[in-house]
């Protein structure tokens, strides 16, 4: 009879575990000034992208990029030092012309929102460094470019398009490791326990040897986050000390399940493949649209043809005119792929109730909207909107009604691994 009673006890905890109990966490409604933040960032991001295209618009029509580009020719004979002295100028001008806009919403407005912990010191310091790094890397693309546009004047967006796949690769590869580091320390994870209970989740998804790192991002801001990032060897999951700090214990375990989903699913490849084709796309368009342009021999610009690094305007022009234009097609697919995480992620940790409850928390403490317009949705967020993920946590258990996991059949089972 007590043998039949422990079994009876054993079927009926099992039959019902805490994560097939209907316990759904309600979506709550945005704080004033969740809404207050999210209305002035879709005012600042019409401003910013009206103001990357007037920045460029300026330097073309003034004469300026041509008068720029005489500078360089009377200073330095040779092709490659004169492009190499015209694009360092053109971009520490741009990053100057830029650098009022950037002040604001990055260092004003967190601050104004109470978003932030970056000191004035700490902001310009990454200021100076993003500008260093983004200027190198930028002087070697512009080299690149414009050696291809003279080599092959009809050709040269399917080159370049097709080099964003490996120079990707590389910046991918290079960033955890070299550029990140400028920014933030980077320290394997600390905490055993949890670290532990995470590595054991990561081996059930099939994941070994995986490396987790905590970045001290609470120097700069209150919000939280994680991500997965780094190719082969600089392959790795990092959280964010401000996440660790913010969520429970299942929480974060939820949040490290959809980053593994991220991991497992190759999201990283597969992104790499969508952004070479826009990127195709895109330069494809900017070289008919530049050269329909260049035909009806524009005066005052100063130059005639695009293969003349004076053009560097016109290109950047038409490059951030049609990718925000595009930018819908990157954020839907984003989307899909987050959602793909976010089930991997649930039927690995079964924590629903959990995730619910931390992003509850990510709404309230990243000033978040749960339920942002069609507008917001295909041009600021690769995110499924909080309000659909927090429903979503709530609703799907198939493994409480028998029906067919999509990635959990691949999962291994804790007996399997001991
Ligand atoms: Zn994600």
């Amino acid at each position: 009879m007590i043998k039949w009673l422990g079994l009876f006890l054993l079927l009926g905890i099992r039959l019902f575990a805490d994560d097939c109990v209907y316990n759904p966490v309600a979506v709550p409604p945005p704080t004033p000034e969740a809404i207050s933040f999210y209305k002035t960032g879709n005012f600042l991001w019409a401003v910013d992208f009206l103001y990357s295209l007037v920045v460029p618009a300026l330097l073309l029509f003034t004469g300026f990029s041509a008068k720029l580009r005489r500078f360089c020719h009377r200073i330095c004979s040779k092709w490659f030092w004169q492009v190499g002295l015209f694009s360092l100028l053109f971009l520490l001008i741009v990053a100057l012309l830029n650098l009022p806009l950037d002040f604001y919403s990055s260092y004003m407005r967190p601050h104004s929102y109470g978003m932030s912990t970056q000191s004035l010191g700490r902001w310009f310091h990454h200021f100076l460094t993003e500008t260093g790094v983004s200027t190198v890397l930028g002087i070697i693309l512009v080299w690149i470019l414009y050696g291809m546009i003279r080599k092959s004047p009809k050709r040269w967006w399917l080159y370049f398009g097709l080099l964003t796949f490996p120079l990707t690769v590389f910046l991918v590869i290079i960033q955890p490791i070299w550029i990140a580091p400028l920014f933030n320390t980077f320290r394997p994870m600390e905490d055993i326990p949890l670290k532990e209970k995470i590595l054991s989740l990561a081996d059930r998804a099939g994941i070994h040897g995986s490396r987790i790192y905590v970045v001290d991002m609470s120097a700069d801001t209150k919000a939280m986050n994680a991500y997965v990032t780094g190719i082969g060897t600089s392959k790795r999951i990092v959280l964010w000390d401000t996440t660790i700090q913010g969520l429970d214990e299942n929480e974060i375990l939820f949040v490290m399940g959809h980053e593994m989903g991220h991991y497992v699913l190759n999201h990283m490849w597969w992104g790499l493949l969508i952004t070479t084709l826009l990127s195709l796309v895109t330069f494809f368009l900017v070289y008919l649209l530049a050269e329909g342009y260049l035909k009806r021999r524009p005066k005052r610009i100063g130059f005639d043809t695009l293969s003349d690094v004076a053009s560097l305007p016109l290109i950047l022009f038409l490059y951030t005119f049609i990718s925000v234009l595009i930018s819908p097609l990157w954020n839907l697919y984003s989307q899909s792929k987050e959602h793909e995480a976010d089930t991997f992620g649930l039927e690995l940790t079964h924590l629903n109730h959990a995730a619910a409850t931390g992003f509850v928390k990510l709404q309230y403490n990243n000033l978040g909207y749960p339920w942002p317009g069609e507008f917001y949705m295909l041009f600021r967020t690769g995110h499924p909107s909080i309000g659909a993920r927090i429903t979503f946590f709530n609703n799907y258990k198939p493994w409480c009604e028998d029906k067919p996991l999509k990635y959990g059949k691949d999962f291994m089972s804790s007996e399997e691994l001991q």
